[in-house]
């Protein structure tokens, strides 16, 4: 039987990631996991069966990237996941521990796991990085200016890969969600489940699951289809700033 093809997923204890892996596996890839949180990774891993392996990953952590890395002897789809935003403060009151977290984690995180992979994914002749981007990648809003200018940030980076690796076998692919139910609003606002509860609040977010049927389906075109990129929102958004709601009649 052919080997399977390696799919790796960055950030894959919780949300997205986790969703991607599960998603990635069952389009038949074998998956290789990676997070801070080694436990909930197990059990990520566990639940998708043979096909995962999990790994401990600090993407803002040159040594972690070198030695996850390392450990893999293929990689054929790359799925920059590892992300998030930290605080909604106006620039006025930027927190630049906020900031530090936000470049480190989203800007040179992607770069540093893309960096490592991209002999792997020239080697194997139909790589793939997928970013994981967001709204705010498009469209700025009061309150996220370190989360756009990150995710703006790994915009601008994943429009270069593009055209740096244009005649080469690598695909490159931005999906950029709306809101999503995922950890990403408590880890926003550090641990206050009822200010993250309010995000959604009576609107349907996106799943992970959603977003990862997204990541899926590019990922398993045909490997001269490039899906250069996809935005992809809960029928109740519109853009970064406006949501219906229905227990205030919209916004
Ligand atoms: P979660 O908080 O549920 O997941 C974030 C994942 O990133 C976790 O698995 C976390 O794992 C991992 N992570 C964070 N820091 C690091 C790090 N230094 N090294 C390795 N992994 C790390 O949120 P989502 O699933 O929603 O977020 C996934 C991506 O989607 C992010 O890039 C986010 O910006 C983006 N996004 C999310 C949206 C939303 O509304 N939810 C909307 C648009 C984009 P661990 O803590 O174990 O390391």
């Amino acid at each position: 039987m052919a080997e399977r093809r390696l799919a790796v997923v960055s950030g894959a204890s919780s949300g997205i990631g986790a969703a991607t892996a599960h998603a990635l596996a069952d389009a038949g890839f074998a998956v290789a996991l990676g997070a801070r949180r080694v436990e909930r990774l197990h059990d990520v891993a566990a639940a998708i069966g043979p096909a995962a392996s999990a790994l401990p990953l600090d993407v803002t952590d040159q040594a972690s990237v070198d030695a996850f890395c390392a450990a893999l002897d293929r990689c054929d789809v790359l799925v920059n996941n590892a992300g998030g935003a930290k605080g909604l403060a106006p620039v006025a009151d930027a927190d630049d521990d906020h900031w530090r977290w936000m470049f480190e984690t989203n800007v040179m995180g992607t770069m540093r796991m893309t960096r490592a992979l991209l002999p792997h994914l020239r080697a194997g002749g139909d790589g793939h990085v997928i970013m994981v981007g967001s709204i705010a990648a498009l469209e700025p809003y009061p309150g996220g200016a370190g989360y756009n200018a990150a995710k703006y940030g790994v915009r601008a980076m994943t429009s270069v890969l593009r055209q740096e690796l244009l005649g080469e076998p690598v695909r490159v692919t931005e999906v950029d969600p709306g809101m999503v139910r995922t950890e990403f609003s408590e880890v926003r606002f550090e641990g206050d489940a009822a200010r993250a509860d309010a995000v959604y609040a009576g609107m349907t977010p996106l799943s992970a699951e959603d977003v990862a049927a997204c990541i899926a389906f590019a990922a398993t075109r045909p490997p001269h289809v490039n899906i250069d990129s996809m935005l992809v929102m809960a029928r109740d958004q519109y853009g970064a700033q406006r949501v219906h709601r229905r227990d205030r009649g919209g916004s």
